[in-house]
């Protein structure tokens, strides 16, 4: 059997070192356009900020090696330019040689990945603006920082790749500025969750623009005026554009081979294209989100090699291995800061009019009475009728990567929040406490589910304080101790401690809703209980508590703080008088 696989990274490495273990007698072929196979794609930002010191720890493989341990032939430097399906070969341009040839196959596996968006925005083209996708554009970066040193860089596009290079360049030294067209950061996360990153990222000294994209740029002398939409010029050394990637589907395209809504190429569970005799993984193909049931594309390194381990055994062995889909589950550092999510956001089950019921909680990585427990921010998302968990987000300091993991293993089980309650996770005071956080999450669900307790959001509350900065609609009420309250509450309400609520219940109004809140949601809960028991008809628990509240409240993007220092006769603002036109 000859096997031809086209990409040698993540998903065509995979699938070419499964495939040799299963079928020591095949003909395998890998093609690579670039000059590096299997190598780290994401460790590249790490590499550029100096974590990752050697660039040859970014090289899991060599064609070489490849060939010694798994007898793979591997050909780098060769891109395949077409598909004949009829003949059932390729054609490869030989980049080294400068020369076409064919090459037959039995079966082709596409692993092409995808590639980083580029708009026509005008100057695009400029020196010092660069995407981060491979070891090539990683080296032109660093050559670039190398040679020019430069003080400023512009992000543009603020998601898990551009937050890691914004903070890896920013290590270095480079004065970093965000440019983001939503009105969030991370659009996985659901804005009260974002707020958080933005609170921090303010701490850290990068300016972000939130609600603005780029217009233009343009190059002048040494320096680069990238053009804002909501008209600013902000001036800077270099860009880097990391706004979305898109399947490189052509190949596919040309072939005849079915292509999706979301410019994915069409596979079935075994991952196989609408030709028997392709196959296709990665960032290139789009799949069934087993939650919704809606198709897109999700460009993440576990679910390509895990689909490459798939697709060598529906070759070898028939097409008995089912790709369940993935959940998305991700995570990133942003500096001092772990984000990570999984499942769908409240956000996109909105969008999709699945019901839902949310609820945000703050709880300890580990136990408090030992010394350094920090809060991590929780938001769930739940089927409200059956229990059944729908996403998760966290954002904090230390110990969230396992509990998304806890998180998504429930939800890629099609589990409930009852399953969440009966985690049960190793315990000692520095790790974690008796009731690990994703229980808690557990419990808060069930208390939501059984009507215990009715959490209201803070967006529910946007639009509740009139202009005198009261609300008619409801009474808040804060439960924090008098310090706590002393240093901020929400506008018009009343205060009385959760552990003088008994004795002062006649205080509290009857005419309308009671919003009660603490710091966190637990105080709160406890005074839900004791209201509701008292006969209090609608009372509400503010999810997350003022902590959330606040966050969400305080201005989100930065740019007041270091915006121009010069506007321009045009009204408009420059960082120079120099750059005014
Ligand atoms: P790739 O690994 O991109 O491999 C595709 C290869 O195919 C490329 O090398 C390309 O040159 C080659 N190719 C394309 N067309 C042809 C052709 N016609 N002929 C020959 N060769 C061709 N994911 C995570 O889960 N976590 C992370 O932290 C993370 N960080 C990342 C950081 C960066 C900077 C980048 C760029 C990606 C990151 N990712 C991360 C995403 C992850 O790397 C990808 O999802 C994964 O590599 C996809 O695997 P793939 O095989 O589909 O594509």
């Amino acid at each position: 059997m000859k096997y031809v696989i086209i990409g040698g990274v993540a998903g065509g490495a995979t699938t070419a070192a499964r495939l040799r273990r299963n079928d020591e007698s095949a003909e395998i072929i890998m093609f690579e356009r670039g000059d590096y196979i299997s190598y780290a794609n994401c460790g590249l930002p790490y590499y550029l900020g100096g974590t990752i010191k050697d660039r040859e720890d970014l090289f899991v493989q060599t064609p070489e090696k490849f060939y010694d341990s798994l007898h793979i032939d591997v050909r780098v430097q060769s891109e395949v330019t077409a598909i004949n399906r009829d003949e059932k070969s390729i054609m490869v341009r030989d980049l080294i040689k400068d020369r076409q040839y064919r090459e037959s196959y039995d079966k082709l596996v596409l692993s092409p990945g995808a590639m980083a968006v580029r708009p026509p925005i005008p100057g695009i083209g400029s020196d010092g603006i660069f995407t981060l996708r491979n070891v090539p554009d990683t080296d032109q970066i660093k050559s670039f920082i190398d040679t020019h040193k430069p003080s400023r860089v512009i992000i543009v596009g603020a998601g898990f790749i551009g937050l890691e290079m914004a903070e890896n360049l920013h290590i270095q030294g480079v004065f970093v500025t965000i440019v983001e067209m939503a009105d969030q950061v991370m659009n996985i996360l659901d804005y009260e969750m974002a707020a958080e990153v933005h609170q921090h990222l303010k701490t850290k000294n990068v300016e972000f623009y939130l609600n603005d994209g780029v217009d233009s740029f343009e190059r002048e002398n040494n320096l680069l005026n990238v053009k804002l939409k909501s008209g600013r010029i902000l001036q800077t050394d270099m860009v880097i554009l990391s706004i979305g990637v898109r399947p490189e589907n052509e190949l596919a395209k040309k072939a005849g081979l079915e292509i999706g809504k979301t410019n994915g190429i069409v596979v079935n569970r075994f991952m196989q294209t609408n030709d028997p005799d392709i196959y296709a993984l990665g960032d290139v193909i789009e799949f069934e989100n087993p939650i919704s049931g809606t198709t897109g594309i999700i460009p993440l390194a576990g679910p390509a090699n895990k689909q490459g381990r798939i697709v060598a055994d529906n070759l070898v062995y028939g097409n008995t291995k089912s790709y369940p889909g993935t959940i998305a589950t991700g995570i990133a550092k942003v500096f001092d800061l772990t984000v990570a999510s999984t499942g769908l956001p409240e956000k996109a089950l909105k969008r999709l009019n699945i019901p839902y019921k949310a609820f945000v909680i703050h709880a300890s990585d580990h136990a408090g009475y030992y010394p350094g427990a920090i809060p991590m921010t929780i938001k769930v998302v739940f089927a409200p009728r059956t229990g059944k968990l729908l996403g998760a987000q966290i954002v904090g300091y230390r110990g969230v990567d396992k509990r998304i993991d806890l998180f998504a293993t429930i939800i890629g089980m099609n589990g409930t929040i009852w399953d969440l309650q009966n985690i049960e996770h190793a315990y000692a005071p520095p790790f974690s406490s008796a009731k690990d956080p994703v229980n808690i999450a557990g419990f808060v669900a069930e208390n939501i589910f059984d009507g215990k307790s009715t959490h209201i959001h803070w967006c529910d509350l946007a639009e509740t304080h009139d202009e005198t900065g009261l609300s008619s609609k409801y009474t808040f009420l804060d439960v924090r101790t008098l310090e706590e309250n002393k240093q901020g509450t929400i506008p018009g309400s009343i205060h009385i401690p959760h552990t003088e609520l008994r004795e002062r219940i006649h205080e509290i109004p009857r005419d309308k809703p009671i919003v009660i809140f603490c710091a966190a949601g637990l105080r709160a809960y406890l005074a839900e209980r004791v209201l509701m028991q008292m006969d209090f008809h609608e009372v509400y628990n503010l999810s997350g508590g003022y902590q959330t509240y606040s966050q969400v409240s305080l201005k989100q993007s930065n740019e007041d703080i270091y915006e121009g220092y010069y506007i321009g006769k045009d009204d408009a603002i420059y960082q120079s008088p120099l750059n005014e036109k």
